[in-house]
């Protein structure tokens, strides 16, 4: 499957990094029942979530979680800092809190700012389709040319981009698929490949597939993330190690 034209055209989509990171303070900050957009280039949102979550109540102690982003340079960013450290990130991270939030956080806030009680840093080196342009030509139809086989998916072809609203409208036109076709009724078709896809296709042999180690258990391989680990670097390492390279790149 992996040289057929439909299948080939998503070596033209990049899953890129993504930091989330988990923030336990010694008291209880300003906080909005909600999940907040930041004005940081460095954190794009955050939610307390002793206020807004009820698993992580707390009327006492706030518990921050922040997505880091951009942290690459495909993402936009200038830093790689998927190939950081732990402590690197949340250094870079704090420094940023006590810039969007001087007076409950760092060195100028009174008695010195909220006290990090701990913390957890996860990282997912793949994780949405980089939305850069002349992207959107190349994500795959739900329906795909295998008879008993249905993409779904945020990365399959519908309006919105990598997101939620993505991966819920994606997984109903991969139902209406599937539902189509069981019935015997005319589905909507396949979305057209791009020429030079078809040609390429054309020219190429078979290849090992990298980047998938079905022998680790690292959630790597499933494209989802994890907090690093000795094992989780060297899975990382093995399957994907440009992530792991250069830890500051020139932006694109
Ligand atoms: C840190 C972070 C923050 C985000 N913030 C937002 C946000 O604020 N708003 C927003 O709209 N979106 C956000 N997103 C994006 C959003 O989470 C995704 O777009 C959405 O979850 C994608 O859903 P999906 O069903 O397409 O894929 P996924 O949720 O990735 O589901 C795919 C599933 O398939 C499993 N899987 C993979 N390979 C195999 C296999 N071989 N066998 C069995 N199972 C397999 C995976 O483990 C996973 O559970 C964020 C993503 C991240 C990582």
């Amino acid at each position: 499957w992996a040289n057929m034209p439909y299948f080939r055209q998503v070596r033209e989509l990049e899953g890129i990094p993504v930091i989330n990171i988990h923030m336990w303070f010694d008291r209880k900050l300003t906080s909005v029942d909600h999940l907040c957009f930041s004005r940081s280039p460095l954190l794009s949102v955050y939610a307390d979530m002793s206020t807004c979550c009820k698993e992580y109540a707390d009327d006492e102690r706030s518990m921050l979680e922040l997505v880091f982003a951009p942290c690459s340079p495909l993402a936009g960013g200038k830093t790689n800092w998927i190939a950081k450290s732990d402590e690197e990130i949340v250094e870079a991270t704090m420094k940023e809190l006590a810039r969007l939030f001087p007076t409950e956080i760092g060195p100028g806030a009174p008695d010195g700012g909220a006290v990090l009680r701990k913390s957890a840093v996860v990282k997912t080196p793949r994780s949405v389709y980089a939305a850069i342009p002349g992207r959107n030509k190349y994500r795959p139809s739900q329906e795909t040319p295998i008879e008993n086989f249905t993409l779904a998916g945020d990365w399959t072809s519908q309006k919105f981009l990598g997101s939620m609203e993505g991966a819920i409208l994606a997984g109903k036109l991969a139902a209406e698929v599937v539902t189509d076709r069981s019935a015997g009724r005319p589905t909507q078709g396949i979305k057209s490949v791009q020429q030079h896809v078809i040609d390429e296709a054309n020219k190429a042999s078979e290849e090992v597939p990298v980047g998938l180690d079905l022998d680790s258990d690292s959630a790597f391989v499933y494209g989802g993330g994890e907090e690093m680990s000795q094992r989780s670097e060297e899975a990382l390492q093995n399957q994907d190690k440009e992530q792991l390279e250069a830890a500051t790149v020139a932006a694109r």
